[in-house]
């Protein structure tokens, strides 16, 4: 989720000023990503947590895409991040968590305007095995009342266990929900995504926060779930937050071509094949909003040397 002041930079962009992405584009790409698309009473699972985009939202964040950029793959985005093409920036759009709606919403759609992505699975979840703990407390919210509860289920790490508790003392079904709503994709839908020529990364096993592990437990999480998926592509569960350039050398041991994403915004990333995505999810501003507000930020950061993600060794 991108900080207020971002989009509201965006605002004040000055309506008549051409928009001029070259200062900022020939530094950092641009990598819109979204967990699902849909209205907010269709996705029990997201909406307590915050606003996702509906499909006609999407849509137009789509068309704003296109008007400034050109889509790339996965491929070819990591052959130069800082391509032109047609004389314009490349993005490269994609996807966390696996969710069945990027699959029977989203992917139609992507199919018909000839937009490339990736989506990162965790390898838990995947054919609604288990339930990531953040969307066990978003439902938990719709049930629970309490507000000494409801605070900390909206924003604290909390484990499984507790929420496992919570959900039968409030009488809610995770067992339910996944048999029923089905709220990830399955391996079938999976291999269907990448025949139709989409790409796939890994996501950790079960999108526990790395900034809570040490850092072997960070690399079995993120090996292993690159194993089962057969990929070197990877986007970390949260954000970076919490990694050290160890941590990149000694995947990279076994992974040569490692891709990493996190999602900061546009930041210049010290960590070759690292690289930093921008959320369009939790506000109504536009994309057209978003995307001023993170060009400007990210020009005004320069200024003050403050472009750069910081990591430590
Ligand atoms: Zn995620």
């Amino acid at each position: 989720m991108r900080s207020k002041t971002v989009i509201s930079l965006g605002k004040f962009y000055p309506r008549k000023r051409p928009f001029r992405l070259d200062a900022v584009s020939r530094r950092v790409p641009f990598l819109p990503y979204y967990h699902a698309v849909g209205e907010a009473s269709d996705l029990p699972h997201i909406s307590p947590l915050y606003l996702p985009r509906s499909l006609a939202i999407f849509k137009k964040d789509l068309e704003t895409f296109l008007k400034y950029f050109e889509p790339v793959s996965l491929v070819d985005f990591k052959k130069n991040p800082l391509e032109k093409k047609n004389g314009k920036a490349i993005f490269h759009l994609s996807f966390d968590d696996g969710l069945r709606q990027i699959y029977e919403v989203v992917m139609p759609l992507l199919l018909e305007k000839g937009v490339p992505a990736t989506l990162f699975f965790n390898t838990d979840f995947i054919g609604n095995k288990k339930l990531f703990y953040r969307y066990k407390a978003a439902l938990l919210l719709q049930t629970v009342r309490d507000t000494h509860f409801t605070n900390k289920l909206r924003t604290h790490v909390i484990s499984d266990e507790i929420l496992d508790k919570l959900a039968e003392e409030y009488d809610v079904d995770f067992g339910d929900f996944l048999t029923q709503y089905k709220p990830y994709m399955d391996w079938e839908q999976l291999e269907d995504w990448k025949s139709k020529g989409f790409t796939i990364g890994a996501h950790s096993k079960n999108h526990r926060p790395y900034f809570e592990m040490k850092e072997e437990e960070q690399l079995r999480q993120t090996l292993e779930s690159m194993k089962i998926l057969k990929t070197e592509n990877f986007s970390f569960p949260f954000n970076d937050v919490g990694i050290n350039t160890s941590f990149f050398k000694k995947v990279k041991d076994t992974y040569p071509g490692f891709t990493s994403f996190a999602c900061t915004g546009l930041k210049i990333d010290p960590e070759q094949n690292h690289f930093q995505r921008t959320s369009m999810e939790g506000s109504l501003a536009s994309a057209d909003t978003i995307i001023k507000g993170e060009y400007l930020y990210f020009a005004l950061s320069s200024l003050i040397g403050k472009n750069k993600r910081k990591r430590s060794s």
